[in-house]
């Protein structure tokens, strides 16, 4: 039997997908969520359909007591994890960098940066075998922003998945000797909720034709991805990016 995960943001999304297949994949799910108590709970309802015990809590990934309290949670109500998919992530209304101000950029690195560290920390001190673990797999979500840049819409959000790439490359070198592998996805223009945070709910719809492959991504292709690189079929890949962009 695969071990726990823990999906941060697995209530909505690119999360929610990936809880549903990684369960589907026989893994218990302990999915974080902030707002969105009614979405966590159906994808709670989803895993335990398919006879897998699944867990939501509620935790900002961009507080250290929150994330703290989240693996503890994981640990007590469903045993050693066995991977983290660090998926929580924001954006913010599109706007242009000098209209950008420090209370933005400040919510932008703490969640987008700051949350996935803390994930990974609190993660790799449970799998690490020099932390006397067994060895595991993180599955970071970055975004193809990160090397596109996001001109006009948000460069803030694209630095700090600039900054999401730089820590698998570090952390995949840094653990690879202790049977942790850390990878990451790199989604494209993906139909989920994300857009309307950006002021433009049919951003999609509008930047679809601009694409090689001309549709935006489902999110499955995404959780696809992630559960491939999470899975032991990926045993020999770490510090690896898996671009889900439809081309672009
Ligand atoms: P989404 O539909 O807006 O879902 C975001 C999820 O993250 C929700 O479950 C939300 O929970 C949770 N979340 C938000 N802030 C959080 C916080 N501070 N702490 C913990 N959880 C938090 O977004 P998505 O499109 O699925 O995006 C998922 C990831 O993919 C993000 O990292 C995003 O940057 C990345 N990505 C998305 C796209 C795309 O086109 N959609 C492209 C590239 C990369 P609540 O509902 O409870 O707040």
């Amino acid at each position: 039997m695969p071990g726990p995960v823990v999906v941060t943001g697995g209530s909505r999304g690119i999360g929610a997908a990936t809880a549903r297949l990684l369960a589907q994949r026989g893994h218990a799910i302990c999915l974080s969520f902030v707002h969105d108590a009614e979405a966590a709970d159906e994808v709670v309802t989803a895993c335990a359909a398919a006879g897998i015990e699944a867990i939501a809590v509620r935790a900002d990934v961009s507080v250290e007591a929150d994330v703290v309290e989240l693996f503890r949670t994981a640990d007590a109500e469903l045993g050693p994890i066995a991977g983290l998919v660090n998926n929580a992530g924001v954006v913010d209304r599109q706007a242009r960098l000098e209209e950008i101000t420090t209370a933005r950029l400040e919510r932008m690195f703490a969640v987008n940066v700051t949350g996935a560290f803390l994930c990974a920390r609190e993660a790799v001190r449970r799998l690490s075998t020099r932390h006397g673990g067994g060895g595991g797999a993180i599955v970071n979500v970055s975004s193809r922003a990160a090397v596109l840049g996001a001109p006009g819409e948000y460069v803030d959000y694209a630095a700090a998945k600039a900054a999401v790439d730089a820590m698998t490359v570090g952390l995949s070198k840094e653990v690879a000797d202790e049977g942790i592998r850390v990878n990451a996805v790199r989604p494209g223009l993906i139909a989920t909720e994300i857009h309307a945070q950006g002021g433009e709910p049919g951003r999609v719809h509008r930047l679809a034709p601009t694409l090689p492959m001309k549709r935006p991504g489902r999110v499955e292709e995404v959780a696809a991805a992630i559960a491939w690189l999470l899975s032991d079929e990926a045993s020999y890949v770490t510090g690896s990016f898996i671009d889900v962009g439809g081309g672009r």
